[in-house]
């Protein structure tokens, strides 16, 4: 079997990028194996991979997994890939949008389970709260996104990077930061860098909360005036004013802090003694 660059592949096949698909795809061999080291994929894994393009990151990921399935929504891509990758038969392809999948029905009974990608920009968000909240089975998360937002998922308080993302992952998940990668390493080139992020999924989230919604709810109305205080952020989450003064007292939290100095741990005492006083 040829081994085939990106370049190759695209050029045999005449494949048109589509620019609303967020296709961007890697032609760098070192970020390549930057993923798949510390993906640390082996023979007992199931590997997940989401949009594979023409199959670049998807045969590096077969040559170590029991089994990858690779889920892609651009239909041009399907045969493309089939041709490609027939080779392997430890690979499933899925053609669906990732945000409609149910990643436990894939996952089935599997006790150890990697999610691999170089997401498309204009989901990643979505897909990264749809894997973390919908309570998936897998071990981690090894994703290439844009770098500003990568630099949002691991943001300390008090940072202007700081926000509801940052607070959503960290209560999953231990950030850890791969790499950058340069706008270089992608066919077409995008208008941003890039950066290469491990997401390893706590066993328990990072803090106990009585009601997560609520958590959630608390954490994104903070967040929502950035420049206001917590006090102006959450007068109308559902209690009086004597109420919101109590919950703030019990929480032992200054109101007229912001809430990009909160950490995790403040949030959720806030969030307990709010639940408490509902
Ligand atoms: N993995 C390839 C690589 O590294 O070269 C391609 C990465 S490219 C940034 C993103 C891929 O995701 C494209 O193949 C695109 O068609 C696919 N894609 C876009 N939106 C998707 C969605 N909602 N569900 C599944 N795949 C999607």
């Amino acid at each position: 079997m040829e081994n085939l660059s990106t370049k190759d592949i695209v050029k045999k096949y005449g494949f048109k990028f589509s620019k609303s698909l967020g296709q961007n795809f890697l032609i760098d061999d070192s970020v390549l194996q930057d993923i798949v080291d510390n993906a640390n994929v082996n023979k007992d894994d199931l590997v997940i991979e989401i949009g594979p393009g023409v199959g670049t990151l998807t045969k590096e990921l077969l040559k170590k997994a029991k089994k990858v399935y690779a889920i892609e929504l651009d239909s041009d891509l399907i045969p493309i890939l089939n041709e490609e990758l027939k080779e392997f038969d430890n690979f499933e392809l899925i053609h669906k949008d990732a945000l409609k999948t149910d990643f436990n029905e894939l996952i089935g009974t599997e006790n150890s389970t990697k999610v691999v990608a170089n997401l498309p920009y204009y989901v990643t968000t979505p897909i990264i709260s749809k894997l973390l909240k919908e309570n998936y089975k897998f071990e981690s998360l090894t994703i290439m996104i844009q770098k500003e937002v990568g630099e949002r998922i691991a943001a300390k308080p008090s940072t202007k990077e700081y926000g509801a993302l940052s607070i959503l992952v960290q209560y999953y998940c231990d950030v850890e930061i791969v790499r950058k990668v340069s706008s270089d390493s992608f066919i077409p080139r995008p208008k941003v860098d890039s950066i290469v992020i491990k997401l390893n999924k706590l066993s328990e989230p990072k803090v106990k909360v009585k009601n997560e919604e609520l958590f959630f709810k608390i954490v994104r109305s903070s967040f929502n005036m950035r420049r206001k205080t917590l006090w102006n952020g959450l007068k109308s989450i559902g209690l009086n004013k004597e109420q919101l003064e109590m919950a703030f007292t019990n929480a032992g939290i200054d109101s007229k802090r912001r809430g990009e100095t909160l950490s995790l741990d403040e949030f959720g005492k806030l969030s307990d003694s709010i639940y408490d006083l509902q």
